[in-house]
C-alpha cells in the first residue's frame, strides 16, 4: 500500500471512530427518511450497490474492450444477481477544475468530481451514456439517485475542504430532481433511493440530506460492507485480492455474515485509474453464490425485510410493515423500530403526522418560526407537532410541548381519535413503540 493510500485509510479510520462517538451522543429521531445500511433477516440474501456510473470507458485491464458498466451487468447476470446502480447524470458542468495528484481523493478533480475522469465527462453519466442506462434497466437492475452532478451537498472539511458545494437545500433538491426527471421522463423509471456524494449529509442553512430526501420522497441508501477496490494498492492484482479476501474470510468464519447486508462497490476507477471491480466482482459473486446467497436489488431486500432490528420472524413484523407501508413514521433514522422503548409525546405525534409534517418543517426552518416555548423550528418533529396542535389532536402543557415526556393514555387516545376520526379509548400506564405500532396498524 502506498503512503498516500495509507494516509487516506487512516483518515477514514479516524473519521469512523469520530462517527461512532457522534452517533453515541446524538439522539436518534423517528423519521420518514430511513438510513438503510443493513436489514435484519435470516435469509441468505444481500445487495450490491455500484456508485458513480454509468461508465462508458473500457474496463482496465481491457480484456474485452467492453464498457465497464456493461461488463458489470453481464457478470451479475451470469450469477443470477441483480445489481443496484447508484448513477449520476453528468459532470461536464463541473468546471473550471484541474486534476489533483493521482492516488489521492483529488485524482479526478480539485474543485469537483468528474466521472469517469476529468476532461472525459462525456464517457460517463446517464445523460451521455443512454445505451448503458437502458441496458441496466432492461437487465432488471435497480437504478438509484446519486445526484445529477455529484456536487457535495455541503462542506466536508477533512478530505474535501477544497470542494465547491451546493449553496443550500433548494439546489440539492433541484440537482436530485434533475436526475429523477431524466429517468422518469425518458425511461418511465421511478427511483426510490439515493446516496449522497461521499456521504456528506450537512446542507447549509441548518438542513441535512434527510430533509432533501424527505422532499424528494426518497429513502437514504447506505451500505454495511465495503466491497473495496476503490483504494489504490501496489498492483491491480492486489486490488482484486483486497476485494475478494475479506469476503472469503468473513464467509469462512460465519456463513450467515452477509444476510441482509448492502455491499458497497464502484462502477468506476479507483484513485489510480484502475478498475479492479472488473475482476473482483465475479470472484465475490462466486464466493457468495457458492454459499447459497441470492444477490437482489436494494429495493427487493427492503421489501423482504424493511427494518434493521425486526426480522420477518418477529411477532411485530407484519404490524410494523403494514404501518410503514401506509406512511406512518414508525422507524428511527437508523431504520430501527426499537419496539421496547417507551413512546413519548413527540414520537406519538411524529408517528401519525410525520410525513405530512415534513413540508411544514421546511417552512418553519426557512421562516425561523418556533412551535412552542420548548420546540425550536429545527426540531426533527416540529412540522408534525405544528400539524397535531393545529388539528387539536394534542394540547400543550403550560405552553410547552414536552416532546420527551412519555405519552399518557388520555393523550394518546385523543391523538388517535382525532387522526383516525373515530372514538378510541386506551388504558395504560406507559406504552412501548411496539404496542403503539400494533394499535396504529389495527386502525388501518
Ligand atoms: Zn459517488
Amino acid at each position: 500500500m502506498s503512503c498516500v493510500s495509507k494516509a487516506i485509510g487512516l483518515a477514514k479510520k479516524v473519521k469512523h471512530s469520530f462517527d461512532v462517538i457522534i452517533k453515541a451522543s446524538t439522539p436518534v429521531y423517528l423519521s420518514s427518511v430511513r438510513r438503510i445500511e443493513r436489514v435484519a433477516t435470516d435469509e441468505k440474501i444481500c445487495a450490491m450497490t455500484f456508485d458513480d456510473g454509468p461508465f462508458g470507458l473500457p474496463a482496465n485491464p481491457d480484456k474485452e474492450s467492453k464498457p465497464l458498466t456493461l461488463l458489470l451487468a453481464e457478470t451479475l447476470e451470469k450469477y443470477g444477481a441483480k445489481g443496484t446502480f447508484d448513477v449520476i447524470g453528468d459532470t461536464s458542468g463541473n468546471y473550471p477544475d484541474s486534476a489533483g495528484k493521482e492516488g489521492t481523493a483529488k485524482w479526478g478533480g480539485i474543485a469537483y468530481d468528474h466521472y469517469p475522469d476529468i476532461n472525459r465527462d462525456s464517457f460517463g453519466g446517464c445523460k451521455n451514456q443512454p445505451q448503458l442506462l437502458r441496458r441496466l434497466i432492461d437487465g432488471g437492475h435497480e437504478i438509484t439517485n446519486h445526484t445529477y452532478s455529484h456536487v457535495l451537498f455541503g462542506k466536508k472539511p477533512i478530505i474535501y475542504g477544497a470542494r465547491v458545494t451546493h449553496k443550500g437545500i433548494d439546489d440539492v433538491i433541484a440537482d436530485l430532481m434533475r436526475l429523477h426527471s431524466l429517468l422518469y421522463d425518458e425511461y418511465g423509471y421511478e427511483m426510490k433511493l439515493s446516496r449522497p456524494p461521499h456521504y456528506v449529509d450537512k446542507i447549509s442553512g441548518g438542513f441535512s440530506s434527510y430533509d432533501a430526501y424527505a422532499a424528494c420522497g426518497y429513502q437514504y441508501m447506505a451500505a454495511s460492507f465495503d466491497g473495496a477496490g476503490w483504494l489504490p494498492k501496489k498492483s491491480y492484482d492486489d486490488e482484486v485480492l483486497a476485494m475478494t479476501e475479506p469476503v472469503k474470510s468473513k464467509l469462512e468464519t460465519d456463513e450467515n455474515f452477509f444476510c441482509g447486508q448492502i455491499i458497497f462497490q464502484k462502477d468506476g476507477c479507483n484513485m489510480l485509474r484502475r478498475t479492479p471491480v472488473a475482476d473482483g466482482l465475479g470472484a465475490q459473486l462466486k464466493l457468495l453464490t457458492d454459499k447459497g446467497y441470492k444477490i437482489v436489488s436494494v429495493s427487493e431486500l427492503i421489501e423482504n425485510s424493511p427494518f434493521a432490528d425486526i426480522k420477518p420472524s418477529d411477532e411485530l413484523f407484519c404490524y410494523a410493515k403494514k404501518a410503514l407501508e401506509n406512511g406512518f413514521d414508525i422507524c428511527y433514522r437508523d431504520n430501527t423500530v426499537r419496539k421496547n422503548e417507551i413512546l413519548t409525546r413527540g414520537e406519538a405525534v411524529m408517528m401519525l403526522y410525520g410525513k405530512e409534517g415534513d413540508g411544514e418543517r421546511l417552512s418553519l426552518i426557512k421562516d425561523k418560526r418556533n412551535v412552542a416555548k420548548d420546540v425550536k423550528f429545527s426540531h426533527p418533529y416540529s412540522g408534525a407537532m405544528k400539524l397535531a396542535l393545529e388539528n387539536l389532536a394534542i394540547s400543550k402543557i403550560e405552553n410547552r410541548f414536552k416532546a420527551d415526556m412519555p405519552i399518557g393514555d388520555g393523550d394518546f387516545s385523543k391523538l388517535l381519535s382525532v387522526y383516525f376520526n373515530k372514538d378510541i379509548t386506551l388504558s395504560f400506564g406507559e406504552i412501548t413503540h411496539g404496542e403503539a405500532i400494533k394499535i396504529i396498524a389495527e386502525q388501518i
